[in-house]
C-alpha cells in the first residue's frame, strides 16, 4: 500500500475519532485535538499515535476534573454528584455518565434530585436515586445522542426501582448495567399506542434480540410509583414540568395526566427509565 494511502487512512481514522468523540463527550474532540498538537511538538520517541493516546487520557482526566466544571459554570450547568453523600444519596446509574460528562445540569436539577431522594429515603431507608444520561457541560442546542432532546441543562433521565433482596427496592439492579434498553413489556390488555407504527426507522427502539440476553428484573412498583408522584406534585416547587412515561406504566402505577405524558411513537421507549424536564428559571 502505497505512503499516501496510508497517510490518507491514518488522516481519515483521525478525524472520525475527533467526531465520535465530540458527539460522545462533546469536549473530547477538542482534547484529542490538543493532545495531536502537543505530541507534534513534543516529538517523543517511538510511535506517535501512542504518544498522543496517553496525552488524550491524562488531558481528558485533568479536563474533566479541574477544568470543565468551572467553565461549565459559568454557564449555568453544575455536574450531578458522582458518589454518594451523606446529604445527597443521589449517584449515576453508571460511572459511565461522569467519565463521558454527560451528568450535568442546571443547579436547580441537582436540589430536585436531592429533595427526591430524601423523600424516598425517609420512605424506603437506603434507597438511592440513580440518574443516567442528563446534559453535556456546555452549549445549549448541542445535542446529547441519542436523545431528542437533553440539550439545554434541564433534562435528566432517571433509573426505575427494581425489587432486590427481601422484595427491597433498588435502582443498583437495572436488567441494563447502563439502565436503558432493559424494557418492561406491556401486559395483555395495556394500552399499546405504537403496536401498529409501520415506520421501521425511528428511534422507537424495541431490540427483542437484547432483551434475551438480559436478566428478568420485576419493577419495585411502590417506590417507582412513589418517585413519579413525588415529582408530578411536590417536584413542582423544584421546577418539575415534565415526565415522560409509556403509557402502560402509567396506567398500571396510576399516575396518568397531569404532568406525565408520553412521548409519541418517534422517540425512543420509556419503560426502561424516566425522562424529567424542569423549567427554566430566569437569571439561572
Ligand atoms: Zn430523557
Amino acid at each position: 500500500m502505497s505512503r499516501l494511502l496510508m497517510a490518507t487512512l491514518r488522516g481519515l481514522g483521525f478525524l472520525t475519532a475527533v467526531v465520535v468523540l465530540t458527539l460522545v463527550t462533546q469536549i473530547g474532540g477538542a482534547v484529542l485535538l490538543g493532545a495531536w498538537v502537543l505530541a507534534r511538538i513534543w516529538r517523543p520517541r517511538g510511535r506517535r499515535s501512542l504518544a498522543t493516546a496517553g496525552l488524550f487520557t491524562a488531558l481528558y482526566a485533568a479536563a474533566s476534573l479541574w477544568v470543565v466544571p468551572p467553565l461549565a459554570q459559568l454557564g449555568g450547568r453544575v455536574p450531578l454528584p458522582c458518589t454518594l453523600s451523606a446529604d445527597a444519596p443521589v449517584r449515576p446509574q453508571n460511572p459511565i455518565y461522569c467519565v463521558l460528562n454527560r451528568h450535568y445540569a442546571t443547579p436547580q436539577v441537582g436540589a430536585m434530585l436531592t429533595a427526591l431522594a430524601g423523600d424516598l429515603s425517609r420512605r424506603y431507608p437506603g434507597l438511592q436515586v440513580a440518574y443516567l444520561d442528563a446534559n453535556f457541560p456546555f452549549i445549549d442546542g448541542f445535542p446529547l445522542l441519542p436523545h431528542r432532546s437533553h440539550d439545554d441543562g434541564r433534562k435528566v433521565d432517571l433509573a426505575f426501582f427494581y425489587a432486590g433482596p427481601a422484595g427491597r427496592p433498588s435502582a443498583a439492579i437495572t436488567p441494563s448495567p447502563i439502565g436503558y434498553w432493559g424494557f418492561e413489556q406491556p401486559r395483555p390488555g395495556d394500552p399499546t399506542p405504537c403496536a401498529g407504527d409501520p415506520r421501521t426507522w425511528t428511534l422507537r427502539w424495541d431490540m427483542p434480540w437484547l432483551q434475551h440476553l438480559l436478566p428478568a428484573r420485576d419493577l419495585h412498583e411502590g417506590a417507582n410509583r412513589a418517585m413519579v408522584l413525588w415529582l408530578a406534585n411536590s417536584g413542582t416547587r423544584f421546577g418539575v414540568e415534565r415526565l415522560l412515561l409509556e403509557p402502560h406504566l402509567q396506567r398500571r402505577w396510576g399516575v396518568e395526566g397531569g404532568l406525565i405524558r408520553f412521548q409519541g411513537c418517534s422517540a425512543a421507549r420509556h419503560d426502561d427509565h424516566l425522562h424529567v424536564q424542569i423549567r427554566a428559571f430566569v437569571g439561572r
